[in-house]
């Protein structure tokens, strides 16, 4: 049986683009409708087999739908999803893809009708790229996907959202907003803050000899800036506590450097390459 009759998807940038093709080459929904709001974007969300149905009124594509999936930027969604609730029929679930989920699950628990249950979902995929052109079915695979119910999110709704994106990752979790928020700022945000600061502080001579190891770690500082101001200052303080953290480990870092102290510095290389290769 088709798990859902019409899934609606608002964006089809990078990831709405990416769920719409992951959604239909696996027969998750009957209809897939997309939300652009361009026609160029549409013509190609429909050539690239990610929408079913291509519309540029959010409204009306959320009427009827028993989901709708916000995957704009992060700080269109609380906007976007209090006017889709409005028309969004009895009973159906709405959830997003947002980076940050705190602020984003507190505003509409507390703002949304009751008819309509939200879920903040998070799939931990995605690259330096934007838009449908970067779109792809395969992005999910082998990822995670964490949702982040409270003790109001109704359980129907949470089951909905599980039966999407389950055949689509290899596991989905469950956590709170703020723990959601603290860990992908620590992995994600930060990571994201350093590699911005390493590209900026590299002497300009060196960019034309680059090794491998610094494109790779600075790769995501090549993302867009319009989506990243909104996903750190929509998780501040999350970020500036992950800041905190990782600033102790890099001034003791360079206070054993600082004292050529070598059996300092040997145990905090030793320490970093025995948890890296622990994640392998
Ligand atoms: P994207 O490729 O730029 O796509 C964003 C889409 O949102 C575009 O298709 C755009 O649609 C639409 N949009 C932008 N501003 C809008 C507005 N004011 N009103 C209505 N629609 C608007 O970005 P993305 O990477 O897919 O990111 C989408 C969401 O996924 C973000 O919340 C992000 O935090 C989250 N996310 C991103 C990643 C990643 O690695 N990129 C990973 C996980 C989650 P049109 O211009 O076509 O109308």
């Amino acid at each position: 049986m088709v798990p859902f009759k019409h899934v609606t998807i608002v964006g089809l940038g990078l990831i709405g683009g990416s769920l719409g093709m992951a959604l239909r080459r696996k027969h998750l929904a009957r209809t897939v409708v997309g939300v652009s709001r361009t026609a160029r974007t549409l013509r190609l969300a429909t050539r690239r087999g990610a929408i079913d149905v291509g519309m540029t009124d959010p409204v009306r594509a959320a009427r009827g739908a028993d989901l709708v999936i916000l995957a704009t930027p992060v700080d269109v969604i609380v906007p976007l999803a209090l006017r889709l609730a409005r028309v969004m029929r009895d009973g159906a679930v709405l959830s997003d893809v947002g980076s940050t989920k705190g602020e984003i699950v507190r505003t509409l628990q507390r703002r949304l009708p009751a008819h309509v249950a939200f879920v903040g979902a998070h799939p931990l995929a995605g690259s330096e790229r934007r838009g449908i052109d970067a779109a792809r079915p395969e992005l999910f695979q082998n990822s995670l996907c964490l949702l982040t119910p409270t003790t109001q999110t109704r359980p129907a709704a949470v089951r909905a959202v599980t039966r999407l994106w389950a055949p689509l990752v290899c596991r989905v979790l469950l956590m709170s907003p703020e723990r959601h928020d603290r860990l992908v700022a620590a992995m994600s945000h930060l990571p994201h803050a350093v590699a911005i600061a390493l590209t900026s502080s590299a002497p300009p001579e060196g960019l034309a000899v680059a090794p491998r190891s610094f494109l790779e770690m600075t790769r995501i500082a090549g993302s867009d800036p319009d989506l990243w101001d909104d996903i750190f200052l929509s998780n501040r303080t999350a970020v500036l506590n992950a800041m905190t953290a990782f600033e102790r480990e890099w001034r003791a870092l360079r206070a054993a450097l600082v004292r050529a102290d070598r059996p300092a510095l040997r145990r905090r290389l030793a320490a970093a390459q025995a948890r890296r290769k622990s994640l392998e």
